[in-house]
């Protein structure tokens, strides 16, 4: 049971485990603190987390975990119409909070328990399977309403252990987080991974560069990241020479959840002397694919397959791409111990997004270079466009523009043309909203570095793009307006 965490049972007691602000727990107190819930939590079925960017957090997946019930994290900012659909859908058993947490009404009917992260309780024996829910985690609602993805445990050694091959991942790494806690970027890769390793984890609370650069020159390791706080450092590295020092120190940079501008990429090697390393993952697989640690970090491109994981390129009339040749796109479908087992209360979704042979579909479309390295083009839905005769990845014309020292946030979609099927729109946050570059101007920029037809139609300004709280663009949000 204990087979989740085996350094909090015969680990480094003394090692520090997880930091959050000026508050830290060893390994030794974690596994009393969590012990304690765990045994408070014993059949408790399911229970939803109050998933706050703090250390009770951090303590209460665990302690779950350890009781063998499921957890359901909650993101706090979520709306009451989200929290209500998330709720009612996972019927949780109670809600665990941290002391003086401020919850909206619409969660008043659970029990809430508070979680103490002095306490100290023996870790309950309790047998629990590889394919029992170890947690159910809702999407990021990026292309429609979040679904919630029962994970079994399974999922969640395998991810951990494939992500230790890739990154040579050990329990001397000392990961800095800045992320939030209730999707598996934060929580399942951000927490669960270092205590899996029995490394250590600093969370910065709220991501700022100057954070980053603390902790990575008061020796931490590792650094996980969405883009959007890569392009926070790429704009800051040039008038801060500690933090490219910092970065530079750095065993590995990741960044995960949506992709890394190309521009942003480079920005960082050039100043740091570091590429970081892009992972691919889905709450629905945890984690896919990886640049390795001795891997070559190509800007664009998430890896290879991790280990155990099995990836295809299919077409849209079902023939599989056997061609490692930059060009053919087809959907990622993949296979393998890291799956989930079913979006709950929804075995018509969950029928749907797996083939007949037990494939599921990503939505993610991609094509494979010579060597493996897979270079996702975007989402099926809202990132492949059909204007001419022609397939094209919003991808890369959204890297061409934001190369344009004009261009400080650019998004690309496709609208319908009565001439080409579909036309290419650019929708672009100017570097100077005073002085935007022109739409011509735009064009052509796109047009000299990729191809005249990838050039965009129509440019549309505005003052910021629509973003989740995982920093991810929703483009339904764009085109519906
Ligand atoms: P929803 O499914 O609710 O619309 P979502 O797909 O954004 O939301 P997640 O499961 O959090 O929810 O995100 C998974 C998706 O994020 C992937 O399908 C892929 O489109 C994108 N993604 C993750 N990592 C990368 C990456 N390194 N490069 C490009 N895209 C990525
Ligand atoms: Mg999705």
């Amino acid at each position: 049971m204990s087979s989740l965490f085996p350094a909090l049972v015969d680990g480094p007691g003394d090692r520090v485990a997880l930091r959050f602000g000026d508050r830290s727990l060893t390994y030794g107190a974690l596994a009393g603190a969590a012990g304690a819930l765990a045994g408070r939590l014993r059949g408790a079925g399911r229970v939803a987390v109050w998933a706050t960017p703090e250390l009770e957090t951090a303590v209460a997946v665990p302690g779950a975990l350890l009781a063998g019930v499921a957890a359901v994290p909650l993101n706090p900012k979520s709306g009451e119409k989200e929290l209500a659909h998330i709720l009612s859908d996972s019927a949780p058993a109670l809600v665990l909070v941290a002391p003086g947490a401020e919850l909206p009404p619409v969660l008043d009917h659970l029990e809430r328990v508070v979680v103490d992260v002095s306490a100290s309780g023996a870790l309950p024996e309790v047998a629990a399977g590889a394919e029992d829910p170890a947690l159910v985690v809702y999407t990021s609602g990026t292309t429609g309403p979040p679904k919630g993805a029962v994970l079994p445990r399974r999922a969640l050694t395998t991810t951990l252990d494939a992500l230790a091959d890739a990154w040579q991942w050990t329990g001397a790494d000392v990961l800095v987080h800045g992320l939030p806690l209730f999707h598996v970027h934060g929580l399942v890769l951000g927490v669960l991974g270092p205590l899996r390793r029995g490394g250590s984890l600093r969370h910065l609370g709220r991501f700022s560069p100057e954070g980053v650069a603390r902790e990575l020159t008061d020796g931490a390791t590792m650094l996980f990241g969405v883009p959007t706080m890569y392009h926070r450092l790429a704009e800051a590295l040039p008038t801060d020479p500690g933090l490219a020092k910092a970065l530079g120190r750095a065993r590995l940079l990741v960044s995960g959840s949506a992709a890394l501008p190309v521009h942003d990429h480079e920005r960082i090697a050039a100043a740091t002397g570091r590429r970081v390393i892009e992972r691919y993952g889905m709450t629905e697989t945890l984690m896919n694919t990886s640049v390795r640690a001795d891997g070559e970090a190509r800007a664009g491109t998430v890896g290879v397959p991790l280990p155990g994981v099995e990836l295809r390129l299919v077409e849209e009339d079902g023939t599989r791409i056997e061609a490692y040749d930059g060009e053919s796109v087809g959907e990622i479908q993949v296979r393998g111990p890291n799956l989930f087992t079913a979006y709950l209360n929804r075995p018509d979704a969950t029928a749907a997004a797996f083939t007949g042979d037990g494939w599921f579909r990503t939505g993610d479309m991609a094509v494979r270079e010579p060597d493996g390295y897979v270079r996702i083009v975007g989402r099926k839905a809202t990132d492949l466009i059909k204007s001419g005769g022609y397939k094209i990845g919003a991808g890369e014309i959204e890297n061409a523009l934001l190369e344009h020292p004009g261009v400080r946030e650019a998004a690309v979609t496709g609208e319908p043309d009565a001439d080409l099927g579909e036309r290419i729109v650019a929708w672009i946050v100017p570097a100077d909203p005073q002085s935007p570059p022109g739409a011509e101007e735009l064009a052509d920029h796109v047009a000299r570095r990729l191809a005249p037809h990838k050039r965009p139609r129509v440019v549309r300004y505005l003052d910021v793009l629509p973003r989740n709280d995982m920093g991810k663009i929703m483009k339904r949000a764009l085109t519906d307006a």
